[in-house]
């Protein structure tokens, strides 16, 4: 079944409009079995990479394979090479699921095909930003004022902050970043807690301040920045200042006191970054708000909306209380496009120029879910991360951390064991978690972060955790 595309003739566009429909059903009937299969299905990937080699790597043809037969393909090999972080027992990094909402609200957004860079190019997308840029900021109880931008998740919120700060920081000092450069200009002092996620320092490399070049505050034992340590460091330091706090430790879940840091930071004049990738959700429930306490003392906030809040890749939200500081980063100004557009224009606030519309899964998502449903997934995900620390101290396994939100981490006994443990628990195939090192110790990490995840996924997962654990421990002996 060979269509031939390449002719001069308007036949085949017409065919394949025609076609177009069906290709839509047949995505859409994929979508589905993927989806019903994903629950019940190996949460590891089935087929080998070789296998997958073997399947897709077709060569690159003169006539080009039939759509239809081409959708067919991937969907085989998709069903066999991915692995199930769209079901319900996937609590490996921290992922989530995506809620169905927002993967049909994702389709659409494929199938409109907007270029969201410019208000001109799609009115309609430029609105659901601000929309849902209005009820991010309400539901972190941050000012309207703030301005807001659409990534491809939190480690680009964290560099397009970051850029924002090292905007701010040295204007106020008379330099001007975008123009001049780094070169000759006053330094400027970062301050990380030393727990912060690797993506801090990868910014902090790509916008010319160094990932290495920084101060690094001493943490207490759940990964939390020490205020009082902070003030030292603040206090060694002259000129231009930012600080990166962290709120949901990726091991741990732990959040740094954002009020005491806040307090620190604005005596120095420093501007305050917070990394929320996950944790700045704990603020849509009113059972673990208390945690982000502060937050709205910050200058900028990132986050990512494709790990909690359940949308697909990639979307990620940086949130800035200086909305001048912010475009003045981010502004390209290009000569075909009008200046002071009366509208507010959505590349003024992230790097990119072309992008999809990110922000209408997320609109999705918090309209139908409301305050309550959000709130609801948040604290079900917790509830269910306290059920596996319990089940598996109950067993005799030791948990690391103080599980406060969302993550897990626990010890199977010594280093080698643990990560026999954790191969074993991959293989088997019930479920899936990675490894990490938590403060020297090797441990197996939980995060739970799906929508999709019921209580008797949370048994079936710790019933095959601590069955593989104790074969491990049988066969050592
Ligand atoms: C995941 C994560 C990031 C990076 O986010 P991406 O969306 O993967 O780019 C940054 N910080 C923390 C705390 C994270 O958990």
């Amino acid at each position: 079944m060979t269509t031939r595309y390449n002719r001069t003739s308007s036949e085949p566009i017409r065919f394949a409009t025609s076609r177009r429909d069906s290709l839509l059903q047949s995505a859409a009937m994929h979508a589905q079995s993927y989806l019903h299969a994903v629950g019940d299905r190996p949460v590891k990937a089935t087929a080998t990479t070789e296998q997958l080699r073997r399947q897709l790597a077709a060569s690159l043809k003169n006539e080009g394979d039939d759509p239809l037969y081409v959708l067919e393909s991937l969907a085989e090999a998709a069903r066999d090479g991915t692995i199930s972080t769209q079901g319900p027992r996937y609590f490996g990094f921290v992922v989530g699921g995506s809620l169905p909402v927002a993967t049909a609200a994702d389709w659409l957004v494929s199938a409109w095909d907007q270029n969201v860079g410019l208000h001109v190019l799609s009115p309609f997308a430029a609105v659901i930003e601000q929309v849902a840029s209005d009820w991010i900021l309400q539901i972190a109880r941050l000012p309207s004022s703030w301005s807001v931008g659409y990534v491809t998740g939190c480690t680009m919120a964290n560099f397009t902050a970051l850029a924002a700060a090292r905007h701010h920081t040295l204007q106020e000092v008379g330099w001007n970043v975008e123009a001049d450069g780094l070169f000759g200009a006053p330094p400027i002092e970062v301050i990380v807690n030393e727990e912060s996620h690797y993506s801090i320092a990868t910014s902090l490399r790509m916008l010319g301040l160094g990932g290495k070049r920084v101060h690094r505050v001493a943490a207490d034992a759940q990964g939390r920045m020490r205020p009082d340590e902070l003030a030292k460091v603040l206090r060694s330091t002259t000129g231009p200042c930012i600080v990166c706090a962290q709120a949901g430790n990726v091991n741990t879940g732990a959040f740094d006191p954002l009020e005491a840091i806040a307090a620190e930071t604005a005596e120095r004049g420093a501007w305050l970054h917070v990394d929320g990738a996950f944790g700045f959700w704990a603020a849509a429930s009113p059972s673990f708000s208390h945690l982000v306490a502060g937050i709205d003392r910050a200058d900028s906030i990132s986050t990512d909306a494709h790990k909690w809040l359940n949308v697909p890749y990639d979307c990620g939200v940086v949130l800035c209380a200086h909305p001048q500081s912010h475009r003045s980063a981010m502004t390209l100004g290009a000569a075909y496009i009008e200046e002071t557009p009366v509208e507010r224009d959505s590349r003024e606030y992230v790097p990119e120029e072309s992008r999809r519309g990110r922000a209408v899964p997320v609109y999705a998502v918090l309209r139908s879910q409301g305050r309550v449903g959000l709130s609801q997934l948040v604290e079900r995900c917790c509830h269910h991360a306290r059920r596996f620390a319990e089940g598996l101290n109950e067993a005799g396994y030791e948990i690391l951390n103080d599980v406060v939100l969302n993550q897990v981490l626990v010890s199977f006994g010594d280093a080698q064991t643990t990560r026999r443990v954790i191969a074993g628990i991959q293989a088997e195939g019930t479920c899936w978690c990675g490894g990490t090192t938590w403060q020297g110790r090797t441990a197996m990490r939980i995060s739970v972060s799906s929508w999709a995840t019921s209580e008797e996924d949370v048994e079936r997962s710790l019933e095959a955790m601590i069955r593989v654990a104790r074969a491990e421990a049988a066969n050592d002996v």
